[in-house]
């Protein structure tokens, strides 16, 4: 289960190995999720509770970094619409 990596610059996916930082995103993806960028930057960020608490690869899918992981904890128990009262402060 603990198996994230803590690591602050991830410059691959511990999942499936794909280079974060340089990747190039397949064309269809990136015009449906990522607004037509042409590279991977980084990891997704999960943004709740005014930070990030993780981050997302955006080859596979799979948490790749917990930041704060109390609160993953708790976000990932609630339930949508709790994720998107809590997405920012108000
Ligand atoms: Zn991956």
């Amino acid at each position: 289960m603990c198996d994230y990596t803590n690591n602050d610059d991830l410059e691959y996916c511990p999942k499936c190995g794909v280079d974060l930082k340089h990747s190039p995103i397949p064309r269809k993806k990136s015009l449906e999720m990522y607004g037509g960028a042409s590279h991977f930057k980084r990891e997704i960020g999960i943004y709740c509770f005014d930070r990030t608490l993780a981050y997302v690869c955006p080859n596979c899918d799979k948490v790749v970094q917990v930041r704060y992981p109390e609160l993953w904890k708790i976000y990932q128990k609630m339930t949508d619409d709790e994720r998107a009262a809590n997405a920012y402060w108000r």
